[in-house]
């Protein structure tokens, strides 16, 4: 916070929405001001009403017209966003209406940085709903199908947004996933991870180094480690799992698969990913063996994830996502 001069140099532009003719405190970001009130602020943020306290405007310093004027160094749209969720609280519902992206972010870093809980826990659970911590979900997951409004160019811009603010806000249990489906995207050329990342940017290039960690455990776990080469059940006379191998490293499309989706390589038969009953002629027991090789490859995976990627254990992050969300854990 800088205190600004009585005399602007620059002309001011009034936010309309966040103008209150009877506001008691001006909040300066940029050339932008926003009329609003001081002890409304400060009941809902220990941080701003600190703010308040330690800087009483003396004399003719810090005003705009006759109303005391703080600044503060955020960027004007996040502030804006900010503000916003608190005195125009129908701008930010709950989950599960839909909010925007950049309004989410901004309501997230400005609620933890100022300390409003209840807002922190608001822009928490939208992401919650969003990005899965269990398996079960990160396989179900169908990112078409939810509440933040992103197109798949922009989901993959947010990914590595989220990452970043995940780590300033503490809310590590949002990476792993995020960034297994950014290393997906990525890896599948759907976007080039050029494109997706600005060089210039730490939390990009800390998002590229979390999509190549996993691209490692990926290798790690379904790629070098031969788990298809395991013998067939003894009962088995036609060597199903071998040919179900030569299917995989013959077929193109199905190596990538297994590559940039390898989580939902064998379970989304209705959506174009590989379904062992239809595609396969393997015999039932050997379906039902590669399927419980497979279920059991995928949470080797799934619970390592984190770990590989240099994050806490998941024990580690679900509570902290219990605390971060609120939940009541005396049941777990
Ligand atoms: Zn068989």
């Amino acid at each position: 916070m800088l205190p600004i001069k009585s005399a602007m140099t620059v002309p001011l532009c009034k936010v309309e929405d966040l103008w209150f003719p009877d506001g008691n405190v001006i909040i300066r970001i940029g050339d932008r001001v926003c009329r609003v009130y001081r002890g409304y602020l400060a009941s809902q943020s220990p941080v701003m009403a600190d703010m308040f306290s330690i800087t009483q405007p003396s004399e003719g310093a810090d005003m705009v017209g006759e109303v005391p004027a703080m600044r503060l160094p955020d960027p004007p749209e996040e502030v804006t966003h900010w503000l916003r969720a608190m005195l125009l609280p129908q701008t930010f519902p709950s989950y599960p209406n839909r909010v925007g992206p950049d309004q989410l972010l901004s309501v997230l870093r400005l609620s933890h940085k100022y300390d409003v809980q209840y807002l922190r826990q608001r822009a928490l659970h939208h992401l919650a709903a969003f990005f899965p911590t269990d398996l079960a979900a990160a396989q179900a997951w169908d990112g078409t199908a939810h509440y933040i409004p992103l197109e798949e160019t922009e989901l993959v811009e947010f990914e590595p947004r989220v990452s970043a603010i995940a780590h300033e806000v503490g809310a590590l249990w949002l990476i792993p996933f995020a960034m297994y489906d950014l290393y997906s995207w990525t890896w599948a050329e759907a976007h080039d991870i050029a494109t997706v990342v600005d060089p210039q940017s730490v939390s990009s290039l800390q998002a590229v180094l979390y999509a190549y960690k996993v691209a490692v455990h990926v290798q790690n776990c379904f790629i070098a480690e031969d788990w298809l080469s395991g013998d067939s059940p003894s009962n088995c006379s036609s060597r199903c799992l071998k040919r179900e191998r030569y299917r995989i490293l013959d077929d193109h499309d199905m190596w990538n698969e297994l590559h940039y989706g390898p989580l939902t390589f064998y379970t989304r038969g209705s959506e174009g990913v590989y379904n062992m009953h239809a595609d396969s002629d393997l015999c039932g027991d050997c379906c039902r063996f590669l399927r419980q090789t497979y279920s059991e490859k995928c949470t080797y995976f799934w619970n390592r994830l984190p770990q590989a990627m240099g994050l806490p254990p998941w024990t580690e992050l679900l509570a902290t996502k219990a605390r971060d969300l609120a939940l009541d854990t005396s049941d777990a």
